[in-house]
């Protein structure tokens, strides 16, 4: 029995064992699991959701005779309707529970509940906890969270609550018991349950208390990373999340029945969840749902971001269970309007790509009447058309051979406060060159190495600085088994807390070594320097120039000779440009250096732009050679952070040439057209599945897309799973058949022009 299908009970108890666990899972009770009572659970059946966010001046006109036809003409099977927290939009009796301010006595909440379930929809009560108005303040002043000066921290004109106070262990679990006992919603969702972030320190007596009790010590004046005291209220948060989340479940199951959960909000950026102390592993540990607060694109991280937030998320959570995402119809983002249209093919491309990752679409609209009507017809062909073929986008299995692995142990203690800097850039840089080259990918928590091994031929650890020694010894025995390795930046230098260790854990595997230079000051520099882009190259060996090929100049090659198929594409060149720093490093006798670093020189005026060092020893690009390992790449060069701060496609095809290499050229998929497509493949008993998203358009220029750029033919060739025997090969948005050839294990097909995305189904 897979413990993921076992339901919380109502006497499941998270405890505390030492402060610097987590605390630990709730219990699970065998006796209840689904599988023994034949019937699935709403929150495994629901996958369109809908959720107009209620103003406080809604309940005035809200039309819920115009929103039921909305829902049954956009096949929702669920909204998230606003109940209570800040403010109650139901007649609440508890103390303190304002209502909305324009709800008169209306149960709008009630009333939208009671028609969603005669519809046969099921609802999320969604809550928005953790801000209260003055009057709230002024009864329970201690309930509050107070900064380093004694004053109460406030947003605006409300007052923030605090998560160690009775607010949460009382206040919240009385208003989801009201809520769960007078409307019987199916859940419950909380847009801000995890309270004050990363960046404001609490002192008031519960924290003060709290902190004191668990750790013995006191709460540090401000963030400081080499501080224990701070380090350990960082670990003390996260277990105060946990505690929460476990303890809301505990309320709405003994309050609404054992289906009755409570399952928070989550966010697509592993930086923001770290700022919020949201442990995103140990909470799909415990969540049979995540709901997904993650609207639009950045400029940065593309369309492609949402493909690559499924696919992280639900490698944690389980493939089984559904990520619905709220996704906004109105122009958010860069920048917001509420009130207005999205551009719909802006809006629909999200959908899209969040789809390919395991997304389920949930449209969200805020407020309950618009001026600006055009939005109501974007969602439509996205939901109609997932209801017709969800079959094939659920409940499904990621087919890759390639691991990008990350842990929030490292967006914490490696990315310290320069989160997107050090972890999301490289992260980027990484995933951007797989997507670019077609490379099916997907994420792997560093503690979950050895389970998802199997399936794999190579591990791709993107400046993962911070590494425990679990994690190191996972990725040994990955090698050691004949897996392939590419490691960047300063991967594994670091230990759980982020203190450098004395040379990289993983020195074996890299056949280099770290020379210390002095001490901490160089630590915080090099975090400084990898946020500026530098005037320096990085040479390739051996050199290849010859008097053909261009004038004879000042740099005149070493060697001639043949070239590393890692530089497949470069013949006309010796150097590429890079843009970091590099330190001089150590090398063993087995390990090849195939870049070098040359040091920054002017670049204005023109006349000083030449090399002053175009020779150094200091390696950019390592191959090492084990006997009986895979292929082992260690990159110092951080070509991924480069690439995604700067786009210069050498860093995308280095990447890429690595991972061909490292991956002894083991990639189920081959698609040929120009283009930028985001290609992932997923497998079920009788299915593989090719879903393509046309990326092209998002490519040429920044958002927001307004019209899409058709590509094709696309050629493609996958590799079939040995059962496969007879097939057929449908395209389930041109809806059409289409021919194929079989040739060595490998299917080959042509599709002819894919618009904004194209799902193959074998
Ligand atoms: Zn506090």
């Amino acid at each position: 029995m897979d413990r993921r299908n076992f339901i919380k009970t109502t006497s499941a108890a998270a405890t505390f064992t030492m402060a610097n666990d987590l605390v630990s899972l709730p219990e699970y009770n065998s006796g209840q699991s689904q599988a023994n009572t034949g019937e699935t659970p709403w929150y495994r059946r629901v996958t369109r959701w809908g959720q107009t966010n209620i103003t406080e001046k809604d309940p005035l006109h809200y039309d819920i005779g115009w929103w039921r036809r909305y829902w049954k003409e956009t096949a929702v099977q669920g909204i998230i309707v606003n109940a209570g927290g800040i403010v109650a939009y139901y007649p609440s009796a508890i103390p303190l529970h304002m209502q909305a301010e324009y709800l008169e006595g209306r149960d709008l909440f009630g009333d939208i509940c009671k028609a969603a379930h005669q519809d046969g929809l099921a609802v999320f009560a969604r809550m928005d906890s953790n801000r209260a108005h003055e009057e709230f303040y002024k009864a329970h002043p201690d309930w509050f969270a107070i900064d380093s000066g004694g004053n109460p921290y406030k947003a605006g004109d409300l007052f923030i609550t605090c998560i160690n106070s009775p607010y949460y262990n009382e206040h919240i679990p009385s208003i989801l018991t009201e809520i769960a006992t007078l409307y019987k919603p199916e859940g419950f969702t909380d847009n801000s349950w995890s309270g004050l972030g990363r960046d404001s320190i609490c002192y008031c007596g519960n924290c003060r208390k709290s902190f004191r009790d668990r750790t013995g010590l006191e709460i540090p004046m401000s963030a400081d990373w080499d501080n224990r005291a701070y380090r350990e209220w960082i670990r003390w948060n996260y277990n105060r999340r946990l505690e929460i989340w476990d303890a809301n479940n505990r309320t709405t199951i003994k309050a609404g029945g054992r289906f009755c959960i409570w399952s928070g909000m989550n966010s697509g950026s592993l930086i923001w969840q770290s700022e919020s102390f949201r442990d995103y592993r140990e909470i799909c540990r415990r969540a049979e749902i995540i709901m997904l607060d993650s609207q639009a694109r950045s400029d940065a991280g593309g369309f492609q971001q949402n493909s690559d937030t499924g696919k992280l998320i639900h490698g944690v959570l389980g493939w089984d269970k559904l990520v619905p995402e709220s996704m906004a119809m109105y122009q958010a983002g860069k920048p917001t309007f509420r009130m207005s249209s999205k551009p719909s093919a802006e809006a629909r491309m999200w959908m899209l790509e969040g789809i390919a990752g395991g997304i389920q679409p949930w449209w969200h609209f805020v407020g309950a009447s618009h001026e600006d009507r055009r939005f109501y017809k974007t969602p439509g062909p996205v939901f109609l058309w997932h209801k017709v073929n969800e079959d094939y986008l659920i409940n499904r299995k990621p087919v890759a051979t390639v691991g990008v692995v990350w842990s929030q142990l490292n967006a914490d203690f490696y990315g310290r406060d320069e989160g997107e800097l050090m972890v999301e850039l490289p992260w980027r840089g990484i995933t951007q060159a797989l997507i670019r080259a077609r490379i099916p990918y997907i994420p792997v928590h560093a503690d979950d190495i050895d389970r998802e091994a199997a399936g794999l031929k190579l591990l791709i650890l993107p400046d993962l600085g911070v590494m425990t020694g679990n994690q190191t010894e996972a990725v040994r025995r990955f090698v050691k088994n004949g897996g392939g390795l590419i490691a960047t930046g300063k991967s594994s230098l670091y230990n759980e807390w982020g203190d450098r260790r004395p040379d990289y854990g993983l020195q074996d595997l890299f056949g280099t070594h770290f020379i210390h230079t002095d001490n901490k000051s160089a630590d915080s520099s090099f975090r400084k320097k990898a946020s500026a882009t530098y005037h320096t190259y990085l040479r390739l060996s051996p050199e290849l120039r010859k008097n053909t090929d261009g004038p004879a100049g000042v740099n005149e090659p070493d060697v001639n000779g043949t070239r590393h198929p890692v530089f497949a594409g470069f013949d006309h060149t010796d150097i590429i440009s890079f843009g970091g720093l590099l330190d001089q490093l150590k090398t063993d006798e087995t390990a090849e250096v195939l870049m070098t670093f040359v040091p920054q020189f002017p670049i204005y005026p023109p006349e000083t732009a030449w090399m002053r060092e175009p020779k150094t020893t200091i390696p950019g690009l390592i191959i090492n050679n084990v006997p009986g390992c895979g292929n082992i790449a260690f990159m110092p060069a951080d070509l991924d952070r480069q690439l995604a701060k700067s786009n210069l496609p050498d860093h995308g095809n280095m990447i890429t040439n690595l991972v061909r290499w490292a991956s002894k050229e083991n990639i189920p998929l081959i698609v040929e057209c120009p283009g930028l497509l985001d290609c992932n493949i997923y497998t079920k008993p009788n299915n593989l599945i090719i879903h393509i998203v046309n990326l092209t358009s998002s490519g040429t220029w920044r958002q927001p897309v307004d019209e899409y750029i058709p590509v094709g033919p696309v050629r493609i060739k996958v590799r079939l799973p040995d059962e496969v025997k007879g097939m057929t090969l449908q395209l389930l948005v041109s809806r059409q058949t289409i021919p194929y050839t079989i040739n060595q294990g490998w299917a080959e097909f042509t599709i002819n022009s894919v618009t904004d995305h194209e799902v193959v189904v074998i």
